[in-house]
C-alpha cells in the first residue's frame, strides 16, 4: 500500500520533474519504483541527516549510496572544497590534488599506478578496456547480480547454462556487446572452474564486486577472491577487483583490507569511486604497473577525460582520505553493529524471517527465510520479501529514518551517525517490523 502523502513540496518538485526528466530523476535507485510513492527532495544534508524540501529531517542511511563516509557537509571537507572553489574549478591540465590523491589511494591499496575518471561505470568500463588491451583477448567474465556501472558489456543477464555467453538486460545493448561476457552464480567455484576450462585462452579478465554490496550484500565465501586471483593467474586472464562501493568504505583498506591483504594476494587491476571523490564525481582504476603502462599516453590502450582528476573534485576526495582514519572505521562498524542488532532483535519479535549479512562495515537486512540459510548468490538474494520491504521502508521513513528504497541494497552509516541517530534508528525499528509483518 502506499501511504499517503506527508511531504506536498516533494510532491509538487516531482511532478515537474517527471515533466522534464524521465522517471522525475536522474539515476533509477532514487525513484520509490520499487516501494511506491514520492522520493523525497533534498534541501540540504548536514551529517547523518537529511532535510526534505518540506522541512522533514530523516537519519540518512544511504549516505549518497556509500560515497558520505564523513557524513554530510563535513567541516574540515566543506573548507577544503572551498579553498579550492576559490581557485578555480577545473583547468584540462594537471594539478598537484591529482598526485596526492593518487599516492593516498597507492598508499592504502595493492595498486601501483592509478588513472581518474568521473564516475564508477567509466572506472570499470575502462579496465576492461584495458584488460583487453593488455591480454590480446577479447572474453569477459562476472557475476549475476553484480552492478558494474552501465558498462554496455556489464549490463547483462545470465543465461541459462553455467558458462553461456550472456544476453543484454536492457533495450539498446545489441546482441554483440554482451555477447563476449560469460555470467555466473557468485559464490560458485565450480562454475568458474567450467567457464575456464571451456574459455580460459580467450578470457581477457574476471571483473567481481570485491563484496557485493548490488544485490545487497552478499559477501564472497572465505577464499573466493583468492580462488578467482589464483584462477586468472592460472589462465593468464587479469582479474579486475570493482571497489566502486567497498573501497575505503568495508574497511579503511576496502574489501582487499579483509582478504587480500590478510591472505597476501593482490588484483591485477582494481576500481574505486564513490568514498574517494568525497561526495563529487571522481572514481579511479588502477592496478599493476606493467598493466596501467599500457594506458595512453605511454601506451597504445586509449582513454580520456575532459573532468578526469577535476581539481574539485580531486581535494574533496584527498580531504575525506585523509580524515578516513581507523576511528571513523571503529564508530562505524559500532553504530552498524548496534543498528544490525535491533533490526534483527525487531523483525524477530515481529515474527518476519529476515537475515542479516555484512561486508566489513557494510550490511543489509534480507527478508528471506533464515532457514534457506544464509543468502550467498543473486538466485537467494532474488527470494527477499520486496512487499515486506516496502512496508518496512515507509514505516520507517514516516519515522525519519530514509533507508534505500529498494530491498536488494546495503544500508550505509558514517562517522556522523552519533546517538541521536542512531537511537532515532533504533525507536523506529519496532512499528516498522511490525508493518512488514503485517504484509
Ligand atoms: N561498481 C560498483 C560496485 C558500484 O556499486 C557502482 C555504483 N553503485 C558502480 C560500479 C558504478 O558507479 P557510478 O554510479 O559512479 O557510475
Amino acid at each position: 500500500m502506499i501511504p499517503a502523502p506527508t511531504a506536498p513540496e516533494s510532491d509538487a518538485l516531482f511532478a515537474r520533474a517527471r515533466a522534464v526528466t524521465p522517471g522525475g530523476v536522474n539515476s533509477p535507485v532514487r525513484a520509490f519504483n520499487a516501494v511506491g510513492g514520492t522520493p523525497r527532495f533534498i534541501r540540504s544534508a548536514s551529517g547523518a541527516w537529511l532535510t526534505d524540501v518540506d522541512g522533514n529531517e530523516y537519519v540518512d542511511l544511504i549516505c549518497s549510496w556509500g560515497p558520505m563516509l564523513l557524513g554530510h557537509a563535513h567541516p574540515e571537507v566543506h573548507a577544503a572544497v572551498s579553498a579550492a572553489l576559490a581557485r578555480g574549478t577545473s583547468y584540462g591540465a594537471p594539478t598537484e590534488a591529482e598526485v596526492l590523491l593518487a599516492e593516498e589511494i597507492v598508499d592504502r591499496t595493492p595498486v601501483e599506478r592509478v588513472r581518474f575518471v568521473s564516475s564508477g561505470t567509466e572506472a570499470t568500463m575502462s579496465a576492461i578496456r584495458l584488460a583487453r588491451g593488455f591480454t590480446g583477448r577479447d572474453v569477459i567474465v562476472k557475476f549475476a547480480g553484480c552492478y558494474h556501472g552501465h558498462v554496455d558489456s556489464l549490463l547483462a543477464a545470465a543465461g541459462s547454462g553455467l558458462a553461456t555467453f550472456a544476453t543484454p538486460g536492457t533495450p539498446g545493448v545489441p546482441e554483440s556487446s554482451t555477447a563476449l561476457t560469460l555470467v555466473l552464480p557468485y559464490n560458485d567455484r565450480a562454475a568458474v572452474e567450467a567457464a575456464f576450462a571451456e574459455h580460459g585462452p580467450r578470457i581477457a579478465c574476471l571483473v567481481t564486486e570485491a563484496a557485493p554490496g548490488n544485490m545487497g550484500v552478499v559477501p564472497p565465501e572465505p577464499g573466493f577472491n583468492r580462488f578467482l586471483a589464483e584462477t586468472c593467474a592460472s589462465h593468464g586472464a587479469l582479474f579486475v577487483s570493482d571497489e566502486v562501493m567497498t573501497g575505503f568504505r568495508a574497511s579503511r583498506l576496502g574489501q582487499w583490507g579483509l582478504d587480500g591483504a590478510v591472505e597476501g594476494w593482490r588484483p591485477d587491476l582494481m576500481t574505486f569511486g564513490k568514498v574517494m571523490g568525497g561526495g563529487f564525481p571522481a572514481a579511479a582504476f588502477g592496478g599493476r604497473a606493467d598493466v596501467m603502462s599500457r594506458l595512453s599516453p605511454e601506451g597504445p590502450v586509449y582513454q580520456a577525460g575532459t573532468l578526469s582528476g577535476n581539481p574539485i573534485a580531486t581535494t574533496a576526495g584527498l580531504a575525506t582520505l585523509r580524515l578516513a582514519t581507523d576511528d571513523v572505521y571503529a564508530h562505524i562498524t559500532a553504530a552498524g553493529d548496534t543498528i544490525k542488532a535491533a533490526a534483527s532483535d525487531a523483525l524477530t519479535a515481529a515474527g518476519v524471517p529476515h537475515v542479516v549479512q555484512s561486508a566489513g562495515t557494510m550490511f543489509s537486512v534480507f527478508f528471506t527465510d533464515p532457514a534457506d540459510g544464509p543468502v550467498r548468490d543473486f538466485a537467494d538474494a532474488s527470494r527477499t520479501d520486496t512487499a515486506a520491504y516496502a512496508a518496512f521502508f515507509h514505516a520507517l521513513l514516516e519515522r525519519q529514518v530514509y533507508l534505500p528504497p529498494s530491498a536488494y541494497e546495503a544500508w550505509f552509516l558514517s562517522s556522523a551517525h552519533d546517538d541521536r541517530a542512531v537511537q532515532t534508528v533504533l525507536d523506529a525499528l519496532p512499528a516498522a517490523a511490525a508493518a512488514a509483518a503485517a504484509t
